[in-house]
């Protein structure tokens, strides 16, 4: 069959914690795509050594955006938050132009070892002001409320977001790069 194999293990979205099946969910947020950040997200966790098994683009419901962020809700800075993971929050004349295409997102789920550990660390400190120099925010970004980029903070919540943004039977992809015995070896 020419189809890309799909993930078997269906059981857990997440992997097996702390073996080179971990997986975790990471997200380019709007400000990160309109930015152009894509790509060198990708690279970070490309040449770290981590594997992409499902990458989409999205642009979320409000709902979708309460429910990633339903541990927030009593935060004053929820309401914001959703609206700019959603709609609501761009500037007038951009919203005149194309409201859709300002809240996409790229969602993500990568595999490897200590990935959800390591893509925090990559991540750097929630606000990018605190983040180490060197980090994503710590790289590209001065406002926590555009920090650019999404990564899950433990195996629970990896499991949670992997099966919420993603339908683990079609679009999470079970594959092995051609060298990889030998090069993670
Ligand atoms: P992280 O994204 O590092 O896991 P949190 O889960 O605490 O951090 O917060 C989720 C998101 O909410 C942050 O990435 C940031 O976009 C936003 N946020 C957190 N704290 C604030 C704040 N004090 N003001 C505005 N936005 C915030």
């Amino acid at each position: 069959s020419t189809q890309a194999p799909i993930l078997a293990d269906s059981k857990s979205v997440a992997g097996v914690k702390g073996t080179d099946s971990e997986r975790t969910f990471i997200m380019i947020k709007p400000d990160g795509v309109q930015r152009g950040l894509i790509g060198k997200v990708v690279s970070r966790f490309e040449e770290r050594g981590y594997k992409l098994v499902a990458m989409k683009t999205v642009a979320p419901s409000k709902d979708l955006a309460e429910k990633h962020y339903a541990d927030l809700k009593n935060k004053p800075f929820f309401p914001s938050l959703v609206e700019y993971m959603s709609n609501g929050a761009a500037p007038v004349v951009v919203k005149e132009l194309s409201q859709e295409l300002i809240y996409m997102s790229i969602v993500s789920v990568w595999e490897g070892t200590d990935v959800i550990r390591q893509g925090r660390v990559m991540l750097g400190a929630t606000s990018p002001l605190d983040a180490a120099p060197g980090t994503i925010r710590g790289q590209y970004c001065v406002s926590i409320g555009r920090n650019a980029i999404h990564g899950s903070d433990s195996f629970e919540s990896a499991e949670k977001e992997i099966g919420m943004w993603f339908s683990a039977a079609g679009e999470l992809v079970s594959w092995e790069p051609a060298n990889w015995k030998w090069v993670m070896s």
